[in-house]
């Protein structure tokens, strides 16, 4: 990697084969299982085969063989795929070897394809050579990724969208309308005497307000992607025996944590994974917080609060039996570190509890205007009101009632849509207030190559290659 930007557009940017090396590796996980596969991409892949297998198949046709030692004595057998380029994952010929999926002989197999001339792959070295072979773009390749490890059933729903082209179509789309606005700006440079004209057109204007608008779409939509690919974690705090644990296991529909009525059980921080309406959210259970004397708990307690401060949404705790001012303290100690939501507890024993936000809170509180804390009635015991939580989760963290039409997406493909975005609002900005469409030219510019990063056409090489490094090995 030289650090170069990689550019589809150039000459080259038909499929190639661009390596001179031919790469394998262990497909399937590690462990053991009825099947295991081997991939070999590159240009030895056909000979290695024919010298493994004593025959090359017919084209993308099963065919049943023995996989051959260098004495040919039989490693193992299964089946043999073969698909020469162009028309394989990576653009190269590639062969898939489906032998016995155990670790000892899947290792034997490929150390004999080593020896015939492969070289192990590097973590996502077959998703980055089908990326330079212009077989997938940057979004595709990393959705593959996505779609791999997703954490709920509609996760993997929406990274096969952005795996089938839906979020590269639409920023694709975004850049040739934007095109069309800088070959009409560049040309009103070039003619300067048409430019007052150009100027007093407001179709520029209303063009550019346009692709702002797209832009803001598709990073909403982007956003409610990231949230679905990576989830949230949420810390659940509170004074010992308001019901913690109880309310994990409501949620998780799991009984994960311990619930007893002796104060101070939980210790450490215990996690667990909930699916929210499709969003994967890792939930922590911590310790009760109050003084102690006793250095376990208190450990806990430290624990508590650093699961706390890294959290994305507080859950804090109340039993309305139980003394109001501590609760007090809690709640202005985690106000305005992270949002938060007051869960009234145990609903099914105390009706009516006193609302903890109706008394006297510090005003000024500069994260809770941003986000107002909400309070919400529930019995973790019956399962009663915790709709209505789920529902004042998901407004807090901004997910949208329906995730199922969204594509998955990365935190660097929202960065640039919002970084897009602000170069088109300084382009319009430039051109309204300054009457200087070079410099909007410029903007228009700037914006595409932010899209450009998100599918990969504009993006360095070393960051292409952090990137890929991400992958597992065999992808
Ligand atoms: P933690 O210390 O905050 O984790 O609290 P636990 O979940 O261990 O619960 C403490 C006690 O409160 C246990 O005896 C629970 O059965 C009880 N409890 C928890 N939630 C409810 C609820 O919604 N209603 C009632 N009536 N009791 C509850």
């Amino acid at each position: 990697m030289n650090g170069s930007e990689h550019n589809p557009d150039g000459p080259e940017s038909e499929v190639r084969q661009h390596s001179i090396d031919t790469i394998a590796a262990i497909a399937t996980p590690p462990g053991q299982g009825g099947i295991g596969v081997i991939r070999i991409s590159g240009p030895d892949a056909a000979t290695i085969t024919q010298q493994l297998c004593g025959r090359l198949p017919q084209p993308r046709l099963a065919s049943l063989s023995s996989f051959l030692d260098g004495e040919g004595e039989p490693i193992d057998s299964g089946l043999v795929l073969y698909f020469p380029a162009p028309a394989s994952f990576t653009g190269e010929d590639v062969v898939e070897l489906q032998g016995h999926g155990g670790p000892v002989i899947l290792g034997l197999l490929l150390q004999q394809v080593i020896t015939l001339g492969a070289r192990q792959a590097r973590p996502g070295e077959f998703s980055e050579r089908a990326f330079l072979n212009n077989k997938l773009d940057l979004s595709q390749a990393e959705a593959i990724a996505d779609l791999i490890s997703s954490g709920t059933d509609t996760a993997a729903r929406a990274a096969q969208r952005s795996l089938a082209g839906v979020f590269s179509r639409q920023v694709n789309a975004l850049q040739e309308k934007m095109t069309g606005i800088r070959v009409f700006v560049e040309a009103a440079i070039d003619f300067p005497e048409e430019e007052i004209d150009f100027l007093a057109d407001s179709d520029v204007l209303e063009r550019l307000h346009s692709a702002r608008e797209e832009v803001s779409h598709l990073l909403q939509e982007a956003q409610q992607g990231q949230l679905l690919r990576d989830g949230v974690v949420i810390a659940i705090l509170g004074r010992p025996n308001a019901g913690k644990s109880s309310l994990l296991n409501a949620l998780s529909g799991v009984d994960s944590a311990i619930v007893t009525d002796i104060p101070g059980t939980t210790r450490d921080v215990l996690r667990e994974w909930i699916n929210l309406d499709g969003i994967p959210v890792h939930v922590a259970d911590t310790a009760g917080i109050r003084a102690t004397d006793d250095p376990i708990e208190a450990e806990g307690v430290r624990r508590a609060h650093k699961a706390r401060s890294t959290a994305d949404l507080v859950l804090l705790v109340m039993d309305p039996g139980d003394e109001l001012l501590p609760q007090q303290e809690l709640l202005r100690e985690v106000e305005g570190v992270s949002p938060v939501i007051v869960v009234q507890n145990k609903c099914d024993f105390y009706p009516s509890p006193a609302s903890l936000l109706a008394v006297d809170r510090p005003t000024g509180v500069a994260a809770s205007r941003q986000h107002p804390t909400r309070e919400v009635q529930v019995s973790a015991l019956t399962g009663q009101g915790l709709d209505r939580l789920k529902t004042e989760i998901k407004a807090v963290l901004g997910a949208t009632d329906q995730p199922t039409g969204s594509f998955s997406a990365r935190q660097r493909h929202v960065d640039a849509l919002r970084r897009a975005g602000r170069h088109l609002e300084l382009g319009e900005r430039r051109l309204r207030e300054d009457h200087a469409p070079e410099l909007l030219a410029e903007e228009l510019r700037l914006a595409q190559q932010q899209l450009g990063e998100i599918t990969g056409q504009t993006l360095a090489d070393d960051l292409l290659g952090d990137i890929f490094s991400s992958f597992c090995i065999g992808k």
